[in-house]
């Protein structure tokens, strides 16, 4: 089969012929149909210090994909031929005491799909049957194929409730963007998006923001008094994980002020832990998605009218993987698929 692989320790990506992956008993072959490209991904195409520290080539990268299954091991009875699936991306060990618990998002040793084992940017992937979501019937399939990142916007904007709520969601990226038409989805009242880069604060207002902000040029305080908040913003989406960002969304907090924080900084932050305890803020930190509720939550809430399609600006064929690839680093793109149809 054809596949994108990471097939030496130095940047760049190569569509090469493959052997297709053969499955175990519990495992479900997919044949992909289309695929995200996300932020990761870019990380190991550069070939930067954490790549560098993470990856072992030959690998075939890529986790967000929706396709269709083709194979099932002989101890798998939920999926069979033809069913329209995605892949959680994370795989846990399933013995851990969180994993035993049901809190699989938990475990400490979860392999990343397209990190530590071979991903999805391929004619076929195989997963664990528990690492295999069922799509409702129509389902969009270019929604399906990012439900991974999709999943990790509804897990950080559904983290607190934000029912009446004034929110901010720093960081425009596909990420946030999807958690701009969540939280107005789940009832917020002024979802504010600050965001640099103006194609994103486009897309931003697209997706139901009230209002975008430059965080280069405005002062989120004043911005406040313009849409006639009180305290603080009482819920935020840190979703750039730069640290002026991260400073400046707890400055502008409400008292009791919760902050979730997706955005994955490069290096340490220090922020003002004064400002924490004396406004009795809460910092929780999100990786990946709820096994399954968040999964669950992601099926209903499309059922029930959240459009996230706007945040997919680019399609290609995957051949075309490089210009894909050049377009989801310009920044001048929300979500970019790759086509892996032939
Ligand atoms: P992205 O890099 O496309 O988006 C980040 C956005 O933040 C960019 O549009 C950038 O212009 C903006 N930004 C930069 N400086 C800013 C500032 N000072 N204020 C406000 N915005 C600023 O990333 P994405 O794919 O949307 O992912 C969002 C973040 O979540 C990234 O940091 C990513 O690494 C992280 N992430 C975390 C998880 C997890 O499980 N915790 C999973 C996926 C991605
Ligand atoms: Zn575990």
């Amino acid at each position: 089969m054809q596949a994108l692989l990471k097939s030496q320790r130095r940047p760049g990506l190569e569509l090469q012929e493959v052997p297709s992956p053969e499955i175990g008993i519990n495992d479900v072959l997919v044949r992909v149909a289309k695929a995200g490209i996300c932020g990761t991904d870019l990380h190991i195409d550069a070939w930067d210090a954490w790549a560098q520290r993470t990856i072992v080539p030959p690998l075939i990268v890529g986790h967000e994909f929706v396709g269709r299954v083709v194979e099932v091991g002989s101890n798998v009875s939920d999926f069979a031929p033809g069913d329209v699936v995605s892949g959680e991306g994370h795989v846990v060990c399933g013995r851990c005491r969180h994993c035993l618990a049901g809190r699989r998002n938990l475990c400490a040793h979860s392999i990343g799909l397209g990190v530590g084992r071979d991903g999805a940017f391929a004619e076929l992937v195989a997963l664990p049957m528990t690492n295999v979501w069922h799509h409702w019937p129509g389902i969009d399939d270019e929604v399906a194929a990012i439900f991974d990142p999709f999943g990790n916007a509804v897990h950080t904007a559904l983290r607190f409730d934000v029912l009446g709520e004034d929110v901010l969601i720093s960081g425009a990226g596909p990420i946030g963007l999807m958690a701009t038409a969540v939280v107005r989805h789940a009832g917020a009242r002024h979802v504010v998006v600050s965001e640099p880069n103006p194609y994103r604060r486009s897309l931003a207002e697209r997706m139901g923001a009230s209002r975008v902000v430059d965080p280069l040029r405005e002062d989120l305080g004043a911005v406040q008094q313009e849409l006639g908040m009180v305290e603080g913003f009482d819920v935020v989406l840190e979703m750039s994980g730069h640290p002026d960002a991260i400073r400046s969304a707890i400055v502008h907090m409400a008292h009791g002020g919760k902050l979730a924080q997706l955005g994955i900084p490069e290096a340490e932050v220090s922020i003002d832990l004064d400002a924490v305890i004396f406004r009795m803020l809460t910092i929780s930190g999100i990786y990946g998605r709820e096994m399954y509720e968040t999964w669950y939550k992601m099926s209903v809430m499309l059922q029930s009218g959240l459009d996230i399609r706007p945040a997919i600006t680019h399609r290609f064929a995957f051949r075309d993987h490089a210009q894909a690839f050049a377009t989801a680093r310009s920044g001048e793109s929300g979500k970019v698929l790759l086509d892996w149809s032939l």
